[in-house]
């Protein structure tokens, strides 16, 4: 399937990248700027120029399945959470319908199901973030969402714990990308919510 990586640029959506060129996927790098395609030249990935906060429907042209891994950062405050996480997000999904892209893969946030448990000052985030999951369950896409714990970046180990509801936990950035890229082709998943946290169930075993 062609791949479109939004978020590609960041810390998981390099490793995705690097992931879906080692499959039978193709990956196509959605990057904002243009001082990040040399890195994706070099490894001989297709990229395409766009930004969530501006006209970014054509990066849907062509493509089969999409990747959502973007993310305002910890250092943004409540109005780019808004603007990228939930906003951005939900104009992703609409933008795969629109396009005729049906697998869409959500990569979220543990809690976000149960933002009103979160600290105070984190509560805007998951909120957000389970704006856009609610959203994309509502839609007619082919989606998977997956919370990860806290994000490392340790080198993997290939294992994770990938349930409904799990703990708090903590897991390498390189096992969300391997375990979202390994989704894509698992239909048991499709309209399905999890939480990931490092664990003992290889990756490549989830079906
Ligand atoms: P990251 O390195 O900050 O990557 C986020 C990516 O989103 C960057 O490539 C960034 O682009 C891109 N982005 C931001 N605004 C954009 C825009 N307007 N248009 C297009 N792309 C845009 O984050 P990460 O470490 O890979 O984590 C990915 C996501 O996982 C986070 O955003 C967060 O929502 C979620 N998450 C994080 C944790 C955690 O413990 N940190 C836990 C659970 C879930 P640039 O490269 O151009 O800046």
């Amino acid at each position: 399937m062609n791949v479109l990586v939004i978020g590609a640029n960041g810390k998981v959506g390099k490793h995705i990248v690097h992931k879906l060129r080692k499959s039978e996927h193709v990956p196509y790098a959605m990057l904002r700027d243009t001082d990040q395609i040399p890195y994706f030249e070099e490894i001989q990935v297709p990229t395409v120029l766009a930004d969530l906060e501006k006209d970014f429907g054509h990066a849907f042209h062509g493509m089969d399945a999409v990747i959502f891994a973007a993310g305002s950062g910890p250092h943004t405050g409540a109005d780019k959470t808004i603007i990228i996480d939930q906003e951005g997000a939900i104009k992703t999904a609409d933008h795969a319908m629109a396009n005729g892209v049906k697998r869409y893969i959500m990569l979220s946030s543990i809690g976000a199901d149960r933002a009103e448990e979160a600290p105070d000052d984190f509560k805007f985030y998951l909120y957000a973030k389970h704006r856009a999951d609610e959203y994309v369950r509502k839609t007619s896409l082919d989606y998977t969402i997956v919370r990860p714990g806290s994000l490392t970046n340790e080198k993997g180990t290939g294992k994770v714990l990938m349930e409904k509801r799990t703990e708090h936990g903590e897991i390498p950035r390189e096992d969300v990308a391997e375990t979202l890229v390994h989704l894509l082709t698992v239909p048991s998943s499709v309209h399905k919510s999890y939480d990931l946290i490092s664990g003992d169930m290889p990756i490549k075993k989830i079906e």
